[in-house]
């Protein structure tokens, strides 16, 4: 299957997930998860009228997004991957969204960047809802106060939580998991969901959709 095939028929499993849940698709973002493809692979996705793309490494991004939102009007490009601090700058300038905030370093430098460069990107905090040790995020029982003090320590504007299922779990409980902490502290977005676990994450309430393999086939 070509990407755009690929592409129209996760947009109809979307729309499909979307009507069986009773929501309206427009609350559902595709973000297209182009990491590790090149420019050529992305370019007919684009054309196809995709906007919005997610990479997890910012200098893979700036390697190959530059060039791309040059030639394309309305492009929005999501980190979904772990930031470094001493790259927050760098994520700042190029990301329109944020998808891994999860530590105090990390909300210091992300603010003192949002102020210096006079951008708004659009904050997820990460939860890591299966207290995986090798994985990024805020364990679970840690997220009110970790919400809290990026509100009031580093006047940070969450708006909403992302979360990776563990790969040998069923995702549904962790999807649940993230959308009642964000209920309890207001947060009205939800980035969950994957190739594989999409349509569970829009039936438990997901706004943003990562998917990657999917649309573009296999990473090797
Ligand atoms: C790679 C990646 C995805 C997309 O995964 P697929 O299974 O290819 O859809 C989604 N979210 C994150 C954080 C990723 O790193």
């Amino acid at each position: 299957m070509t990407a755009t095939a690929a592409l129209d028929s996760v947009r109809a499993s979307i729309a499909r997930a979307c009507k069986d849940a009773g929501r309206d698709p427009a609350d559902v973002t595709l973000v297209a998860v182009s990491k590790t493809f090149p420019a050529e692979a992305i370019e007919p996705v684009i054309a196809a009228g995709q906007r919005v793309f997610g990479e997890n490494r910012v200098q893979e991004a700036k390697g190959k997004w530059p060039a791309l939102i040059e030639r394309h009007a309305g492009i929005q490009l999501h980190l979904i991957g772990p930031l470094q601090s001493n790259k927050a700058k760098e994520a700042v300038a190029l990301f329109d969204a944020i998808h891994a905030v999860d530590r105090d370093s990390l909300c210091e430098a992300l603010a003192k960047e949002i102020a210096a460069q006079k951008r708004d990107p659009l904050l997820f905090a990460q939860i890591n809802t299966g207290a995986e040790p090798q994985k990024a995020g805020v364990l679970p029982e840690a997220a009110d106060a970790f919400l809290k003090k990026c509100a009031e320590t580093h006047g940070l504007k969450i708006s909403g939580l992302m979360c990776i299922p563990p790969a040998d779990e069923a995702p549904g409980p962790h999807f649940a998991l993230t959308a009642k902490i964000a209920k309890r502290n207001g947060l009205r977005l939800l980035s969950m969901g994957m190739s594989a676990d999409f349509a569970d994450a829009i039936l438990l309430g997901a706004t943003h959709v990562r998917v990657g393999s999917a649309i573009f086939g296999g990473r090797h």
